[in-house]
């Protein structure tokens, strides 16, 4: 447990502990490999001696109070929604105004169980503006007077208007 003192508020702050904290942990788990679980330094007085486990122990419940402190001081990002950005393009603004315009519309807060944009989190507004960016783009595609074209390096036809690819006619 870190002594409130020590802390200061700011994003800054908090990733300077969260790195010594990691540091630390690593000291611990180094010195546990290189000298047993059960020894521990012989430099520390006898009443205040520790194991290297329990040490390890100790250092992991700084680096779990470390990260929740990074997390609430970088505003508590959702991990989940950083995820997304693996492979599958996450919402541009205006996706999200868009989603928000029309999840705030009337129609759409007229439906039993809807909520309004405010009162969602950013996992919600997320999955909804993926929802509608999609939903838009298949309605664009099955609208689009394609223009069948082919692409270097690639054997299907590409519509350039709707982004759509097709197999060529064999
Ligand atoms: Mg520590
Ligand atoms: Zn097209």
């Amino acid at each position: 447990m870190t002594d409130p003192r020590y802390m200061r508020p700011g994003v800054d702050f908090a990733t300077g502990k969260l790195v010594e904290e990691l540091g630390e942990l690593q000291a611990a788990l180094g010195k546990s490999i290189r000298w047993g679980r059960s020894s521990f330094n012989p430099e520390v007085p006898a009443d205040q001696r520790e194991t290297n486990a329990d040490w390890i122990e100790r250092e992991i419940d700084d680096v779990l109070e470390a990260i929740e402190n990074y997390r609430r001081e970088a505003g508590h990002k959702p991990v989940k929604a950083m995820k997304l950005s693996s492979g599958v393009p996450r919402p541009t603004d205006e996706d999200f105004r868009l989603a928000h315009a029309i999840v705030d519309s009337d129609p759409v807060l007229r439906i039993y169980a809807a909520t309004e944009w405010d009162c969602l989190n950013d996992d919600g507004k997320t999955w909804l503006a993926v929802i509608i960016r999609e939903a838009r783009n298949h309605l664009i595609m099955a609208t689009c007077q394609h223009d069948w074209r082919p692409r270097p390096f690639h054997l299907d036809l590409h519509c350039s208007k709707c982004g759509l690819d097709r197999k060529p006619r064999a």
